[in-house]
């Protein structure tokens, strides 16, 4: 592909670092990103890969924006209460960035629509806000080799996880947490409140592994899962290893 004038310049000040350069760019530009949720987590996410010039960006969440969401779901505005949040997300990226392809998807992700939905996708990012989801999510990229980044905030913590499954020694998101939780479907920023700043310094960081991943530079989290404390503004990098007893390894 050849850049237009335009191009050039919305991404110059990236197309001058040598890590990233016009071939750099190009290699974004051609990628492509499900964020599943465009909630406090999708929001920044969003956001951040339409302007670094993201070329593919699915979103799909099927709720419709509630004043309670304004807190922390940077994307979304007071006018957009009880409009649907995957369109009114895309409205808002192609403000942000015409350059780019965008689709919304106004479902819920489940077992039957996950493949149609993921499968033209290169990169997942899980920004969802319940433990059936994201085990589906889990699995599924697993299972289909995808790269998957995954968030999540609750009161004043947050955890970032990045699992590139092309590579062998990939951990999944059940080495880390073997069960099921007992309510799987409970949205903890609901039940326990969430700091909303949080999810910027999270979304924020798995947007940058998702660019991270794509053009291969620097050292993403694959292997390692981030815990953060907003309150004493602590970031702790755990190596997260793979478990021999994890179905991940029969998956492969
Ligand atoms: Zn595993």
């Amino acid at each position: 592909m050849q850049f237009t004038k335009k191009q050039i310049e919305r991404y110059s000040r990236q197309i001058i670092l040598k890590k990233i350069g016009a071939a750099g760019q190009k290699k974004l530009l051609k990628s492509s990103v499900l964020l599943v949720g465009a909630g406090g987590l999708g929001s920044p996410v969003a956001i951040y890969l339409a302007a670094v010039g993201l070329g593919k960006i699915g979103i799909v969440d099927k709720d419709n924006v509630e004043i309670s969401n304004l807190g922390r779901q940077i994307i979304f505005s007071t006018s957009d209460i009880r409009k649907k949040k995957s369109f009114v997300a895309i409205k808002k990226l192609k403000k942000i960035n015409p350059d780019i392809e965008l689709r919304a998807f106004n479902e819920r992700l489940k077992i039957e629509n996950i493949n149609r939905i993921a499968k033209n996708f290169d990169i997942i990012v899980d920004g969802s806000d319940n433990f059936n989801t994201r085990f589906l999510i889990n699995d599924y990229c697993l299972k289909n080799k995808k790269i998957l980044v995954s968030g999540a905030i609750s009161k004043f913590d947050g955890q970032v996880f990045t699992f590139n499954f092309s590579k062998k020694k990939s951990p999944c998101l059940k080495c880390f947490i073997p069960n099921m939780p007992d309510n799987p479907d409970v949205d903890n920023c609901e039940y326990e409140g969430v700091i909303g700043t949080l999810a910027g310094i999270i979304g924020t960081i798995q947007a940058n592994e998702v660019v991270k991943e794509i053009l291969g530079i620097g050292k993403t989290l694959c292997g390692y899962i981030l815990i953060i404390n907003a309150l004493d503004l602590t970031f702790r990098k755990v190596k997260l290893n793979k478990r021999s007893d994890c179905y991940c390894n029969e998956k492969k």
